[in-house]
């Protein structure tokens, strides 16, 4: 079973773009230390569920909820950092943060609600004024023009009420799972999981996931995380890869959750994938 299950994820990492980037030499030293203890290896099945077991299901599951438990410990105050007071403003503040920093939508969005106090307001804008005022987030033309059109049409389809379904939510434009995800989590309190950069390649490392596509991140995860607490862990996660994790040059020293690390796996011409 360890062949074939090794047979499987060796052909799923070949679907994953490689990326020749660098590799730092902390994340290089967790995988590393992985390789060399063989016990480690045998006892971290990686989860892709379609070649796993119930009981490697179950065993990643039981890992996934100490590391839950380990993160809130670390970042009691689970928080979006976008800056909201209304439920559609944080649609249009996650519609910047596409390429963009929070902290820059933050300031973006503060003349921005002041200036469309109401989504009529933002429904009637002037598509010009809008671009204007949401350049600095980058893709200004894209995004003007979808937060105009979503304002529409949530007057027009939801009454001026932003869904609580997904599939409602994914039919607003320029709405995809992530965002909308985060409406049903951070408005609505369903169990939901914002796969991000920052949850995609921390989950990675820490074996509860492979690859680095949302859509099949979130399916994996939404197996093994306790889902009554996703929605806070991702917002936990966004603040360890700030702080600790990081991209390129990740804290493993100081890592709270170092036991669990299995490092940056590497794709099938060993470099290490990155995201
Ligand atoms: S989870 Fe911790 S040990 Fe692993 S790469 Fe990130 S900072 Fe390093």
């Amino acid at each position: 079973m360890q062949k074939a299950k090794a047979d499987v994820m060796t052909k799923n990492r070949r679907k994953i773009n490689s990326s020749p980037e660098d590799e730092s030499g902390a994340v290089k030293k967790a995988r590393d230390c992985r390789a060399a203890d063989p016990a480690s290896k045998a006892a971290s099945p990686s989860p892709s569920s379609k070649s796993l077991h119930p009981a490697d299901i179950s065993y990643i599951k039981s890992r996934a909820e100490k590391i839950v438990d380990a993160l809130e410990k670390v970042y009691p105050d689970a928080q979006c950092s976008l800056v909201y007071e209304k439920p559609y403003e944080l649609l249009i503040s996650v519609r910047l943060s596409a390429q963009c920093t929070d902290a820059r939508v933050n300031i973006v969005t503060k003349e921005l609600f002041q200036k469309y106090p109401t989504l009529e307001s933002f429904a009637n804008a002037r598509l010009a004024d809008v671009e204007e005022i949401v350049r600095p987030c980058g893709l200004y033309h894209t995004k003007a023009k979808s937060i105009i059109e979503l304002s529409q049409k949530l007057l027009s389809d939801f009454g001026g009420r932003v869904p609580d379904k997904m599939e409602e939510l994914l039919s607003l434009p320029g709405v995809g799972r992530k965002t909308a995800n985060l409406i049903l989590g951070d408005v609505y309190k369903q169990p939901a999981v914002v796969t991000d950069t920052h949850c995609i390649r921390i989950c990675r490392r820490l074996g509860l996931s492979e690859g680095d596509d949302p859509a099949k991140v979130e399916t994996q995860l939404r197996e093994v995380l306790p889902m009554e607490r996703a929605s806070d862990f991702c917002h936990r996660l966004v603040q360890f890869g700030r702080d600790t994790c990081t991209a390129r040059k990740p804290k493993c020293a100081a890592c709270p959750l170092s036991e669990w690390c299995e490092g940056e796996p590497a794709s099938s011409n060993g470099s290490p994938l990155t995201f």
